[in-house]
């Protein structure tokens, strides 16, 4: 393979990527000998999304369905986000979004109002915990979390590592939290997996979470009557 201009890819690091360096910018994909290497996603218009997506309007309709947006995090490209949500009510598909909600409040301020659905992830109510499992501090989340549940219906999602927020006080933290915000009905607990880790490898970078056990059902189980505890309904997964 041709050396990567930005000396991202190395021999002497066995072909992978350094993402320090790279600047994302594909050329790799093509000359890469073995296929290992492939540029994944299509750049499109939100017009061009809507035309894909209007190929599933009937079964919407019928199944009285719609669209989530997802990420990464769908509040980091807002412009876009919101065009897209404009877009799908303008259609008279139901909207959902999965976001962290750390974005500015004037973010949340434009986009919420064009969803029906917030699914929205607080993985602990400790600060330091927080920032150090994340990298930014849990404060503008738990602001605008009180703004998200006013303006559309919430579901509250806590991904749960062990280690880290998965002991029942974690959790009674979080569902207490979840009662001081508006009309809350159901939170979802999201059981922490391995499934990520090769695609770590792939990309070339560190698997932090290697020494992370999974959860085992009983203690799930424990977590879930902690949730309903509170008067929540409690999903796993979802
Ligand atoms: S995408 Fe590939 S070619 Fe472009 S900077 Fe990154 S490693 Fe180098």
């Amino acid at each position: 393979m041709k050396a990567c201009k930005q000396g991202a890819i190395s021999p002497d690091n066995k072909g992978l990527v350094n993402r320090d360096l790279c600047i994302g910018c594909g050329e790799c994909a093509n000359v890469c000998p073995t296929g290992a290497l492939v540029l994944k996603g299509t750049k499109m218009t939100v017009q061009q999304v809507v035309m894909e997506l209007r190929k599933d309007a009937t079964s919407y309709r019928r199944s009285s369905g719609g669209i989530t947006i997802s990420g990464g995090e769908p509040l980091v490209q807002y412009d876009f986000t919101l065009e897209l949500l404009k877009a799908a009510k303008e259609q008279g598909w139901h909207t959902a979004i999965e976001t962290t909600a750390y974005a500015d409040g004037k973010v949340i301020e434009k986009v919420l109002p064009y969803v029906d659905l917030a699914l929205m992830d607080i993985k602990s109510m400790n600060p330091e915990v927080h920032k150090k499992f994340t990298g930014v501090s849990n404060e503008i989340i738990l602001q605008n979390a009180v703004r998200v549940s006013e303006i559309t219906q919430t579901v509250i999602r806590v991904p749960t590592i062990p280690g880290v927020n998965a002991e029942e006080e974690d959790i009674l933290a979080i569902s207490r939290f979840a009662k001081t915000l508006h009309n809350i009905k159901t939170i979802h607990l999201l059981p922490y997996h391995t499934y990520g880790e090769n695609k770590y490898e792939l990309l070339g970078r560190d698997y932090l979470m290697k020494d992370v056990m999974t959860l085992t059902p009983e203690k799930i189980q424990a977590l879930k009557t902690v949730v309903e505890g509170q008067g929540f309904e409690c999903i796993i997964g979802g």
